[in-house]
């Protein structure tokens, strides 16, 4: 698991936390300021009932994807940074969803950019849990590639606890995939 402190994340830091008591991670991108940018998905009720000082003066929701406040992105929990470049063993071990073995070469200021940007375009496609989630977004902004491995990580899970599972596994993968290209394709096609 990545860096957990009571410490403001960095500029450009991927950072994710728990949801659901852990059920699974919610990803974002720190844009300093106290501010986080993340894929919220429209089901989820993206706007507070009682929205912060803080969301109020500086939140944004624009589509899909929304600016809050730190503190309304934890929701009381801890933040943790998403680790990047991990090796392969390594990246084996640790829970999916948690680190990548892509390497985040962009410097804090272009990942904030491309952030900014797709807020303010609402440019990252509809929320979908299997091919355009909340990790494969911040993993976006870090890198220009995306892949979710907490859900492919969960898909593999599946598959290894029930034979059925397996089953079920196949179409699921093969579901992710086809949405990822479609997605990626439709990105590739979107005005910049
Ligand atoms: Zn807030």
């Amino acid at each position: 698991m990545g860096r957990n402190c009571d410490c403001l994340p960095e500029l450009g830091d991927h950072i994710f936390c728990r949801r659901k008591g852990g059920l699974y991670y919610h990803h974002g991108i720190y844009v300093g300021d106290n501010m986080v940018i993340h894929l919220a998905g429209k089901a989820k009720k993206l706007q507070p009932p009682n929205p912060c000082q803080e969301c109020r003066n500086k939140g944004v929701i624009n589509g899909e994807m929304a600016k809050t406040c730190l503190d309304c992105f934890l929701r009381g929990e801890h933040f943790f940074v998403y680790e990047y470049g991990v090796s392969y063993f390594k990246h084996k071990t640790r829970e999916m969803g948690t680190c990548t073995f892509l390497t985040a070469r962009r410097p804090p200021h272009e990942v904030v950019g491309t952030a900014v940007d797709l807020l303010d375009h609402d440019g990252f496609g509809g929320y979908n849990v299997f091919a355009n989630n909340c990790e494969d977004f911040a993993m976006y902004c870090k890198t220009g590639f995306s892949g979710s491995h907490q859900v492919l990580g969960r898909i593999k899970r599946l598959g290894f606890l029930f034979p059925v599972g397996l089953v079920a596994a196949i179409p699921i993968a093969l579901g992710y995939s086809i949405a990822k290209v479609i997605t990626d394709v439709r990105r590739s096609h979107s005005p910049s």
